[in-house]
């Protein structure tokens, strides 16, 4: 039997942080290790290039230190293809034949464009490429035959999209040559993760990250600096657990879930400090990050190497595309000659 193929990526806007680590990362990995799967991980820069086209140096080295973050977690090229967007040339192809096949008002209904829109306040308009850039994650997806696709949970309407547009296509050229993938989704209450400043999403355009690059010394300011509970001004006041960035890091990082729960009991009858709980959390996400940070700095001693791996898996991953244009090509009736 043919293994399922994944695919999944993300955008060379910045280094990755422990949000990506939490919703995707982590369950890329346990999938690339159980080898079910033949995993393909896509480093998004024609994506990038949606809302940053003015900015190309940002995205040039964002590439690079996504690459070795990917490195640093335990995504093993070995194991995965690991590929750049841009290299793939069917998929401008495939995203302009895709962009027939879904209405203006389809696309402005998409619940994580709209909310992303009003935050980046796009001050000349909207740019068309990002309106649009669903249906180029669609035509990522369906051009590798994707079943499954591991992502943090804003990533849902994507799916749903993708989905469509595979029916759509398959429906208006009388095929079966893609197909609808589903996505994989980590545990419930770690789709996505808040950022240290409350923010509902930590996010790499919104600079509320601890970066999986962050050295031990930037982790501790970055908890200490972290969104508690603005009501818990004396130690001995009773504070709130729902809404603290704190324990909502604790119930996703600390294995011990009887002492999380002690520490909740605690705080909510009034006599555990911030500060407390904040050295506490530094400790359990400092034994998490030590190992990735230490692979990162092995992996970034040799940057040529790291920019041949991109490429060979770019060659590899640009093969299986073809494979999907040629039929796509023919269902639509474009092999003229
Ligand atoms: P940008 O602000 O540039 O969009 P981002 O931080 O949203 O960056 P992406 O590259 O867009 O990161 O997302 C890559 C993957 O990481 C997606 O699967 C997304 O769902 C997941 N992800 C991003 N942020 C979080 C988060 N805070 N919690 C959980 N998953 C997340
Ligand atoms: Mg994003």
């Amino acid at each position: 039997m043919s293994k399922e193929i994944y695919l999944t990526g993300d955008r060379p806007t910045g280094k990755l942080h422990i949000g990506h680590y939490i919703g995707s990362l982590k369950n890329r990995v346990s999938m690339q290790n159980s080898g079910d799967y033949l995993p393909f991980v896509m480093i998004a820069d024609t994506q990038a290039f949606t809302d940053n086209a003015r900015n190309p140096e940002k995205i040039r080295q964002s590439l690079t230190e996504v690459a070795l973050d990917y490195l640093a977690v335990g995504i093993d090229p070995a194991k995965t293809t690991i590929f750049v967007q841009s290299q793939i040339k069917g998929l401008f192809e495939l995203t302009e034949y895709f962009m027939n096949l879904v209405s203006v008002a389809r696309l402005q209904r998409n619940p994580t464009v709209k909310s992303e829109i009003k935050q980046k306040g796009f001050d000349e308009g909207i740019p068309a490429g990002f309106l649009t850039y669903p249906v180029s994650q669609a035509a990522d997806i369906a051009i590798f035959r994707a079943t499954k696709v591991p992502v943090g949970d804003d990533q849902e309407p994507m799916l749903e999209q993708t989905r469509e547009l595979v029916r759509s296509f398959n429906n208006a050229y009388k095929s079966d040559v893609l197909v609808e993938p589903v996505g994989v989704f980590p545990p419930k209450g770690q789709g996505r993760l808040p950022g240290l400043d409350g923010n509902a999403k930590m996010s790499k355009s919104l600079n509320n990250g601890i970066f999986l690059s962050d050295d031990a010394d930037t982790l501790v300011k970055k908890v200490k600096s972290m969104y508690t509970d603005p009501l818990h001004i004396n130690i001995t006041d009773p504070g709130h657990v729902e809404g603290n960035v704190v324990f909502t890091y604790l119930d996703i990082f600390d294995p011990d879930k009887k002492r999380v729960q002690e520490l909740k009991d605690q705080y909510t009858a009034g006599g555990l400090g911030d500060m407390k709980i904040k050295k506490h959390l530094i400790d359990v996400m400092e034994a998490e990050m030590a190992p990735i940070r230490q692979r990162r700095e092995e992996f970034a001693k040799d940057i040529p190497a790291v920019l041949d791996m991109l490429q060979e898996g770019s060659n590899k991953a640009n093969a299986v595309a073809e494979e999907t244009m040629k039929d796509v090509r023919h269902v639509m009736g474009l092999d003229y000659f």
